[in-house]
């Protein structure tokens, strides 16, 4: 008989406690199960103050919050918005529903976010030719911000739109302050595998009132003020429910703790592999706080004597999820034609980097199964 499979280890399951519990039995007990209620308000209000935003508006999904993001900075038909290359897709995608063109931009080593550097160069180019782009999307990858003062710095000079894609972000701080405030908006995303999940969901948050004003009407249909159904614009379907946003509430009470869980995941692989050779981790940049929503980490083949796929496939013969890090965007077939600046960078890491079980409920047995698997490939090889 052949050994029974060890349980599974997932990269970022979802920590659910008792107070989540509670907000769904009052949606129950008061006959809220619908969009919009109490509930929804509260986590707005709520969220604000953990970021720091005067408004919010909960909706049905970070992309849904990127999409409407896009759209209220006046982003259409052949515009370019300007996105990492090294992210998930739904940093990208939004742009393309409004018909508007990526362009991505490679990473920097540091933070392996967007290269203030390069979008400088790009920019300055365009401007010359009166040819900006539209928008960028700043995305704050893994926990980690990216450079904002030079970003924000950046889009004022040239009077481009500033929007943060903070949907990993939650938690992170630079110089002190939460990503999402920095830019015209910000979105944040709880699906399942986020730092806090409502079971999928996401948030706009901004300083403009207006804007998360015209937000929640597109969010529902676009309904103008009429007691018939009367509409002067198309909108979305794309506000939160009540039952969900009562997961969001419970979660968000322990966002402290959860950044605290993942902060220590990832101190304890790098006290276990840091001294592995040619193993690095993702290098937490000085402006700020990385809340290592993933632990993440670079194999040198050439230094290691194993690459990143004998460890990823170490690690899948043992039922635990690790994953390459994000494909970037410049090399994905649906974004074949689309103009890349570099390159290079974004497509190393995607090469050598891998992400690690992080759980905020991660147990230490778990974690010892994921490190004694990763050590083993290093001393077989
Ligand atoms: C998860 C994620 C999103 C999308 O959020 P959803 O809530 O899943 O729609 C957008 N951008 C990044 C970088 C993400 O990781």
């Amino acid at each position: 008989m052949s050994k029974p499979k060890p349980d599974r280890i997932y990269l970022s399951p979802p920590d659910i406690g008792e107070a989540e519990r509670r907000y769904v039995k009052e949606a129950f007990d008061t006959n809220w199960i619908a969009p919009l209620g109490p509930n929804v308000d509260a986590f707005e209000e709520e969220f604000c103050d953990v970021v720091g935003a005067k408004h919010a508006a909960a909706l049905s999904s970070g992309t849904a919050a990127l999409h409407l993001a896009l759209r209220l900075a006046g982003v259409g038909e052949g515009d370019e918005v300007v996105v990492p290359t090294l992210t998930f897709v739904a940093s990208a995608s939004p742009a393309v529903y409004l018909r508007a063109d990526p362009v991505f931009v490679d990473s920097e080593r540091r933070s392996w976010n967007i290269d203030p550097n390069l979008v400088e160069e790009f920019f300055k180019k365009r401007a010359e030719t009166n040819d900006l782009p539209k928008a960028l999307v700043a995305v704050h990858l893994y926990g980690q911000c990216a450079d904002i003062d030079a970003l924000v710095k950046l889009c004022n000079r040239y009077e481009v739109t500033l929007i943060e894609d903070a949907a990993e972000a939650l938690g992170a701080s630079y110089r002190g302050e939460s990503p999402g405030v920095f830019g015209r908006c910000g979105i944040f995303s709880f699906n399942g595998n986020k730092i806090i999940t409502s079971s999928g969901g996401g948030m706009l948050v901004s300083n403009d009132e207006q804007l998360i004003g015209q937000a929640r009407k597109l969010a529902t249909q676009a309904r103008d003020p009429a007691p018939h159904y009367q509409h002067s614009q198309l909108g979305y379907n794309y506000r939160m429910s009540n039952v969900v946003a009562g997961i969001g509430r419970g979660q968000l009470e322990s966002l402290t703790e959860k950044v605290e869980a993942t902060r220590a995941n990832f101190a304890t692989y790098r006290e276990a592999l840091a001294g592995l050779p040619g193993v690095q981790f993702m290098p937490e940049a000085e402006w700020g706080r990385h809340t290592r929503w993933l632990t993440t980490l670079t194999i040198d083949a050439d230094e290691a004597g194993v690459d990143r796929e004998q460890v990823r496939e170490a690690m899948v013969a043992q039922n635990i999820e690790a994953r390459p890090v994000w494909k970037p965007m410049h090399l994905q077939p649906v974004f074949e034609d689309a103009e890349v600046i570099g390159g290079s960078v974004a497509a190393d890491l995607f090469e050598r980097g891998l992400c690690l079980p992080s759980g905020s409920s991660l147990t230490d047995e778990q974690q010892q199964r994921v490190i004694d698997v990763f050590r083993q490939v290093f001393e077989t090889r």
